[in-house]
């Protein structure tokens, strides 16, 4: 006989609104990018909060909650943390882009060293100013072992790197060190939470980002397409998470437009189109499974019960953990051996037909969990392996 959580499978998705989380970069005393007449922490919070107002305006199922909406200068770990606290569908990180300072050759002089005459180089630093256009940031896991080497070494002067340029304040927070443990190579932890974000939530983000890129295109913006790096603020949300880069402020050109509010607006206006149109498929998609739910029998007696296995692990995770947050049904778990030490498995849904399971399976797969599978039990037991 079968007991069905009382926090069952409707969990009345399609009441909830969608929640986006929309991060002003940067703030108070971390100004971010200079361009000759504005900060990007200004320029980011004035795109933010007109992106809130649209999105308040024109998308009325949408919950908008701001990191900030003054001139302060939240933790990264705070910005992420209050994304998953209020269980954000979407986190959108908006920042200004800048071109990094070089050393450029302009000539020799000559010195004396040890009674010798000796020709020594004199290195300008530039940086170009005709850089335009957009990027669109996803968490990338590919330069991990760098990631502490680039929060130490800050923002070096040579250094062509959002990565670095994006994660360097982090060095100014308080306990920086214990708050981004998850930064730290050294410890499995980092892989484990890496790892789960990016495959649970990496494939909606590059949707969503690639969306961002087209809508810039669509008004006429440059786009520099979709990028993966390993940034600080989108590392620790449990959630589709992008970090857009809407032009470069030390470009004087773009600088005027990203400071305009013409520009300001079309810049929201291109985000909050991507927005509605991820929002429509994550809608489309609950629809469906509630409609596989409601089609779900309460009692089910001897017949067999499809459920669907989504990771057998040593490690332990509380049912409400949050990479099980996307899921929509709950987790239970079950003891087993892995490698002959203790080991969990993790498992979600009961469906009566296997078609409904297979439906929820592909969901289940999309958002990370890519080796689930079907298994059937009947009458509490296990039926195949
Ligand atoms: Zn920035």
């Amino acid at each position: 006989m079968w007991m069905f959580p009382s926090r069952s499978f409707a969990q009345a998705d399609t009441d909830r609104k969608f929640i986006v989380v929309l991060d002003a970069g940067h703030g108070g005393s971390d100004v971010g990018a200079r361009g000759s007449f504005s900060l990007e922490k200004n320029v980011a919070l004035a795109i933010t909060l007109k992106l809130g107002q649209l999105l308040q305006q024109t998308q009325p199922d949408v919950k908008v909650v701001y990191t900030r909406t003054t001139d302060t200068y939240p933790a990264l770990y705070e910005r992420a943390d209050l994304a998953n606290k209020v269980h954000a569908d979407l986190f959108i990180s908006i920042h200004c882009n800048s071109m990094p300072y070089h050393r450029v050759l302009v000539g020799h002089r000559y010195v004396r060293r040890n009674g010798k005459r000796v020709r020594v180089p004199i290195y300008k630093m530039v940086r170009s100013d005709s850089e335009t256009g957009t990027e669109t940031y996803v968490l990338g896991l590919h330069r991990m072992g760098q990631k502490t080497q680039a929060i130490e070494s800050e923002m070096e002067a040579d250094s062509n790197d959002v990565e670095a340029r994006e994660n360097a304040y982090i060095v100014h927070e308080k306990n920086y060190q214990q708050n981004y443990g998850g930064f730290d190579p050294s410890k499995p932890e980092t892989y484990i939470l890496l790892a789960l974000h990016s495959s649970a939530y990496l494939s909606q983000s590059i949707a969503f980002a690639d969306s961002v890129e087209q809508e810039f295109k669509r008004v006429g913006r440059p786009s520099r397409g979709v990028k993966q790096k390993g940034l600080a603020v989108l590392a620790g949300t449990a959630m589709p998470a992008v970090l857009v880069e809407t032009g470069f402020i030390n470009n004087p050109r773009e600088e005027k437009y990203l400071n305009s509010p013409e520009g300001q607006l079309e810049i929201a206006q291109c985000i909050a189109r991507a927005i509605e149109k991820y929002k429509q498929a994550v809608w489309k998609y609950r629809s469906l499974v509630n409609t596989v739910q409601e089609s779900f029998a309460t009692d089910a007696p001897a017949a067999p019960v499809y459920r669907i296995q989504l990771l057998v692990s040593n490690h332990y995770y509380r049912p409400d953990d949050r990479i099980f947050q996307h899921l929509g049904m709950p987790v239970d778990i079950e003891d087993t051996t892995l490698n002959q030490q203790k080991a969990y498995r993790y498992l979600t849904g009961r469906f009566l037909q296997r078609d409904s399971a297979e439906q929820k399976l592909d969901f289940v797969r999309q958002i990370g969990f890519k080796d689930a599978f079907i298994v059937v039990y009947q009458q509490g037991s296990r039926v195949n392996p």
